[in-house]
């Protein structure tokens, strides 16, 4: 893309150091330029897939181009429908910026800053004035900050569109509150939230309390209290239970944390006998090797979807935490569409998530699919495996889709252009001990026309387009307001 194209690492060692920095530039400048030829393609698939055919389908013809992008990149479906929301602006809002990020002098952050603070914009004129004032100006802003550039680009709508400008007042708008997939640090998870003030003071205060609840003995750190106090809060209880060993503490009282997890034991029934961890509360230990993480997953079970350590386990039991063996499916096809309470419950520990490629969606509370469709294909766990409502519909309704899934309940996807995408079970990664395979199921009888194939595609209230032209509205609808009030004349 470049010529000459930056040095390539066996070179490096023999660079000055201002030609090394200048090898650091020019391989970012490669690195976007990739980037933008990227968003091209996806560009060009939407383009393609965009018939308007179904806009009112639950998983809508957007949906099923964010399925082909997920299953390529290895993405959720959320984020697949955010890269495409950024290949759509920079082909159809922003030429002159896509025509730098292809020749590698915008990069993808500042990219993604222009496609959030510009989305009110609808006028044509006004967007071709900001793409020219941007694509003009964003080079000899030089290196700004994230904070920098928004401002920067603020500016520019506001005189374009000064309607568009998007307020502080959306921070208060854009509150939300996630918990992450439990994969970041094993037995644990991140949670991100932006809440209202009030809220968020209610909340501060509420953990302070509940991290003093417990006697002084209590083994951890006001950290891990207000982190624990917060499990206390799901699970309907205003007190933490203090994790001394006084069973006359005043604070000793279950506090719902542990009795409300139901803890599938898939892997050697020990895990559930073992004794807690004493280092999973207090400060980092130092100098104590008996401390140090193994980092073993053997023998470590499922709750609810999750896979937990074999120690943080041994905890949660002895606190009250249900205990329920999974049992291998029986090797006889089960007579009727739905599966029993026990094939349901196995096949929903052994795919942990939705099968489909780059979805995590968690399996507890997706639909069990039948690969082959009943009555032709059988109820058996050869022959079933989860896939998350959106996913559920794409395989179901669009043409072009098909999967196949083997004994060992690897599934493989094929997508409409022919690429196959391989999924494993969750569990086959999480405890490569567990024999999950089960016996292949008896062959298909001939495929007859599925009486549930004739079931609906469900719809939305509201095409996609019209929800995000409404939402443009409700927002510039507030902006105008303050418009206004910010053009009133002075009462004197
Ligand atoms: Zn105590
Ligand atoms: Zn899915």
């Amino acid at each position: 893309m470049f010529d000459p194209p930056p040095p390539e690492p066996a070179e490096m060692g023999r660079l000055d150091d201002a030609a090394l920095i200048a090898a650091v530039e020019g391989w970012a400048r490669s690195a976007a330029a990739a980037e933008a030829r990227k968003y091209a393609a996806i560009a060009e698939l939407e383009r393609r897939r965009d018939t308007a055919e179904h806009p009112n389908w639950a998983c809508d013809d957007w949906d099923a181009a964010a399925a082909e992008i997920a299953a390529a990149l290895n993405i959720g479906h959320r984020r697949a429908s955010g890269e495409m929301d950024i290949a759509v602006m920079l082909r159809d809002r922003f030429p002159k910026v896509g025509a730098m990020f292809l020749s590698g002098a915008v990069d993808a952050r500042r990219v993604a800053v222009i496609a959030d603070r510009t989305y009110l914009v609808q006028d044509s004129t006004a967007l071709t004035e900001l793409d020219a004032a941007i694509a003009e100006r964003i080079t000899d802003w030089g290196p700004l900050s994230e904070y920098k550039l928004t401002q920067a680009i603020d500016v520019w709508v506001d005189s374009v569109d000064p309607g568009a400008l998007r307020r502080t007042r959306s921070n208060a708008r854009s509150r939300d509150f996630k918990v992450s997939d439990p994969d970041e640090k094993a037995g644990t998870s991140a949670v991100w939230g932006r809440l209202l003030a009030t809220d968020a003071a209610l909340l501060k205060q509420r953990l302070a309390a509940m991290a003093r609840d417990v006697c002084e003995d209590d083994p951890r750190t006001t950290a891990q209290r207000r982190a624990d106090a917060v499990g206390a809060l799901a699970a309907g209880s205003q007190h933490l239970r203090c994790m001394c060993d006084n069973p006359q503490c005043p604070a000793a009282s279950d506090d719902g944390r542990a009795s409300s997890v139901i803890v599938h034991v898939i892997a050697e029934e020990a895990a559930t006998t073992g004794s807690p961890d004493p280092y999973l509360h207090g400060e980092d230990p130092v100098g104590d090797d008996s401390a140090e993480d193994t980092g073993s997953t053997k023998a470590a079970l499922i709750t609810g979807g999750g896979a937990v350590p074999a120690p943080l386990l041994a905890d949660l039991i002895a606190h009250g935490a249900q205990v329920r063996p999974v049992v291998a499916p029986d090797t006889a096809p089960e007579p009727r569409y739905r599966p029993s309470a026990a094939l349901d419950e196995f096949v929903r520990v052994r795919d942990m998530t939705c099968r489909f490629p780059g979805c995590d969606r968690p399996a507890m509370t997706g639909d069990i699919d039948h690969t082959v469709p009943y009555p032709a294909g059988p109820t058996h766990a050869g022959g079933l495996k989860c896939y998350c409502r959106k996913h559920h519909l794409l395989k179901t309704f669009w043409p072009g889709w098909s999967d196949h899934q083997l004994a060992d309940g690897t599934v493989v996807v094929t997508t409409p252009t022919g690429r196959a995408y391989v999924t494993k079970p969750g569990a086959s990664l999480f405890f490569p001990g567990w024999a999950i395979a089960t016996p292949a199921p008896p062959p298909a009888t001939p495929a007859t026309p599925s009486a549930y194939r004739s079931v609906m595609m469900p719809t939305r209230k509201r095409a996609r387009m019209k929800a995000r032209a409404d939402r443009i509205k409700a927002e510039r609808t507030l902006n105008d307001a303050h418009v206004a009030e910010r053009n009133r004349p002075p009462p004197f």
